[in-house]
């Protein structure tokens, strides 16, 4: 890739596949000044732009003809929000995981817009608008079947020598606002600190993204000792990162999560939990889990699902989440309270036989449910799961138990199939049979049986359908 240094403004290429209607017109990026709304922001927007005057040669800017991103990848309505920023004088950039994913010819989940207009200003642009966030406003603007979200540049807040002595890392206020370089390096990972920019079609780096993206590393901007106790989910994020994209963690960041890994347990449960989710959620989950006890991450947080996975303990857990990783790849949705129960299961499978050997004896089915709930729910309410999804778990958990012994009379296999829980619990027999060669037999049984309750109820619905007709008529 080649790069000139720089901020200085590039002509539009003259792209003849885009339509000139979506040119912009030709503006120095860093000649666009900042309208601030009142003095004291016209003096930080002031020293913003100051101080990014001496960093803007630091900045690898990359001519649109040396990068691969195209107008045509960017959804219409972002370009609008970008162009209209842009002619109204504004800095317009696209930011984040965007121009990461159109770096690397991948479809970006979302994407998030950045500006020098501040919120006020950017909501007075577009009337389809509204400004959300409490503590870091941001401004949504609103089209048929999108968002785009549009942030201000913002800066990390000061932090005093007392901040620092008390080990007071924990951002608990980031509503201040930044000049581009500050904005980026207050981001989390190199990669995700580039901006594209719609004045010229360039990309801009501060802190060395493309090196990292072009070498496939995760690379924690700034001192990752400050950095992950200022957010410790900025940990479990370098994970999700280089699963996601088969990336490395690069050493030092490695060996930052492994000093402030304890330091996990000091960020908000639904967040942790949330990011847990992520981690299971979208087809990388095996990479991810196996960095997260590979790391020992995953020892503060559960402790208990750490012992029952780390090392060799449950060697069909990792085919089971490689089983998980193809089904969602194949565009199947599974639901939270599986995924959970997924992660949960061989714990629940270890305490199970424990509570048997204990016991000497097999447990009733009765027992098993109880001795679930009660193993479960701590849990669970540790990680602050909501109430719908801890009852999903349980009764998935309990419904697998229950599918692992099918009932012989026909009833009661039409009252399983009938139960809410059952299609959670045979998802995750589904997992457990084809990734631990377990029964096998017993999930196929419990699928024919559903395919063909499943077609006899849409043939009755049919009949219903035409008997209502014939008699209408
Ligand atoms: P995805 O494709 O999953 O949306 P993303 O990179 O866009 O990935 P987001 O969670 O949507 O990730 O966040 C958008 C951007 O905000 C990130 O790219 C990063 O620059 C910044 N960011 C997000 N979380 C943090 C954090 N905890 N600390 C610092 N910067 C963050
Ligand atoms: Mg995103």
């Amino acid at each position: 890739m080649e790069t000139s240094n720089g901020g200085a403004a590039e002509t539009p290429p003259a792209d003849v596949n885009e339509t000139s209607e979506t040119q912009a017109t030709a503006a120095a990026p860093d000649a666009v000044a900042d309208p601030p709304s009142n003095a004291a922001d016209a003096a930080a927007g002031a020293a913003a732009v100051a101080a990014d005057a001496n960093h803007v040669l630091d900045a690898n800017v990359i001519d649109r003809s040396a990068h691969p991103i195209s107008r045509r990848s960017i959804p219409e309505n972002v370009l609008k929000v970008l162009y209209r920023l842009h002619r109204s004088g504004y800095r317009a950039y696209l930011c984040g995981g965007s121009v990461r994913d159109l770096l690397m010819d991948r479809t970006p989940k979302d994407f998030d817009v950045v500006t020098d207009a501040h919120p006020a200003e950017v909501r007075r642009l577009f009337r389809n608008s509204r400004i959300i966030g409490r503590r870091f406003r941001l401004v949504h603007i609103i089209f048929q079947d999108q968002v785009v979200e549009v942030a201000t540049f913002r800066r990390e807040p000061e932090r005093t020598v007392a901040d620092v002595e008390s080990e007071d890392f924990l951002i608990t206020d980031d509503n201040t606002f930044g000049s581009p370089l500050q904005d980026a390096r207050r981001r989390d990972f190199t990669i995700n600190a580039l901006f594209y920019n719609i004045a010229d079609f360039s990309v801009i780096d501060y802190v060395g993204g493309l090196e990292d993206l072009a070498e496939g590393r995760v690379r924690v901007i700034g001192d990752p000792d400050l950095r992950f106790r200022e957010d410790p989910v900025r940990m479990m994020r370098a994970i999700e990162f280089a699963s996601r994209l088969g990336f490395e963690i690069e050493q030092k960041t490695y060996e930052g999560i492994l000093r402030h890994r304890n330091e996990i347990l000091k960020a908000s449960p639904p967040r942790v939990s949330e990011e847990i989710l992520e981690l299971l959620r979208r087809g990388w989950s095996r990479g991810a889990i196996r960095l997260m006890v590979d790391t020992a991450l995953l020892q503060p947080l559960l402790p208990e699902i750490y012992t029952a996975i780390r090392d060799d303990h449950a060697a069909y857990f990792w085919k089971m989440l490689e089983v998980l990783d193809r089904t969602v790849q194949a565009g199947r949705k599974i639901s939270d309270a599986v995924l959970l129960a997924v992660l949960m299961l061989p714990w629940v499978i270890d305490e199970i036989e424990r509570e048997e050997q204990r016991r000497d004896s097999r447990m009733r089915m009765g027992d098993v449910i109880t001795f679930i709930r009660d193993l479960t729910q701590p849990l669970c309410a540790r990680m602050s799961l909501a109430a719908g999804t801890r009852h999903q778990i349980e009764q998935a958990l309990e419904t697998l138990w229950r599918l692992l012994e099918p009932p012989t009379d026909r009833r009661s296999q039409f009252r399983a199939v009938y139960r809410e829980p059952f299609n959670d619990a045979l998802a995750l027999l589904e997992l457990y049979a084809l990734s631990s060669g377990r029964y096998v037999d017993v999930f196929r049984q419990w699928q024919a049986f559903a395919v063909r309750v499943k077609r006899a109820q849409e043939e009755a619905e049919q009949g219903t359908v035409k008997r209502r007709r014939r008699r209408r008529r």
